[in-house]
């Protein structure tokens, strides 16, 4: 379903997050306070505007309280930022998610009510370090300090087994989310469904036991 997405900010994380949105087929409202921002993003964008984000007359004449989901990613001007997320969240937008660019920045957004706080850098430099240390990890989401998503590359062993066979859950204490072969995907993966030996599984768990699970391929 069409989304409605407002972005403030558009600098490199700001222009990668509206671009991707727009061709996803979501509305994507882009906003800068820098006029030669804004052009870069006219194309790829459903409107483009420039404006301050830290005015609340500006964002209210640029209708952002009929946006759902509006995205802060005004860099290195901390405290434009925090105030712009101030401002949303006191119009009452229902999820604002803010790019965070220390720890002290991510408390006041916290307390702010941001809905969601993001370290681009940072996580893009974890899945990073997972590909470095393992080559049979394909993609990593971390969901807290100890629970993480990973898509992992099926070891030979596993070909034609079922996941009953295999007894993942028990014997490792993470669960199969679902399995790609090519280009389908199983998102409830049975008990009696076999593992093929090109697939690729998507496991969550604790960080320790997809560890464990990694190492025993
Ligand atoms: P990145 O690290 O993602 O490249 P930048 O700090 O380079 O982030 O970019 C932040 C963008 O936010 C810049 O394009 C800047 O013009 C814009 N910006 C800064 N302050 C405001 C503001 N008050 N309102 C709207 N946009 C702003």
């Amino acid at each position: 379903m069409k989304k409605q997405f407002a972005v403030i900010g558009l600098g490199r994380f700001g222009i990668s997050v509206s671009t991707e949105l727009y061709k996803l087929g979501h509305d994507v409202l882009a906003i800068d306070i820098n006029e030669a921002k804004v052009n870069e993003i006219i194309n790829d964008s459903t409107h483009s505007a420039v404006g301050d984000g830290t005015d609340e007359r500006t964002l209210r004449n640029l209708g952002i309280t009929n946006f759902d989901h509006v995205i802060v990613a005004i860099g290195d001007d901390i405290q434009a930022s925090m105030l712009c997320t101030l401002l949303l969240k006191d119009m009452g937008i229902e999820s604002v998610w803010v790019k965070a660019q220390s720890y002290y920045h991510h408390k006041v957004l916290d307390k702010l009510g941001a809905d969601k706080i993001i370290h681009p850098e940072h996580d893009m430099g974890n899945r990073i370090a997972q590909h470095l240390v393992s080559e049979k990890v394909i993609d990593y989401i971390e969901l807290s300090d100890d629970f993480s998503i990973v898509e992992i590359a099926a070891p030979p062993h596993m070909d034609s087994k079922t996941l009953l066979d295999l007894n993942i859950r028990a014997r490792f204490g993470i669960t199969i989310l679902g399995i790609k072969r090519g280009k389908d995907i199983n998102i409830s993966p049975m008990a009696d469904d076999q593992i093929h030996k090109d697939d690729i599984l998507i496991v969550i768990g604790h960080k320790n036991d997809l560890k464990r699970f990694e190492d025993s391929h």
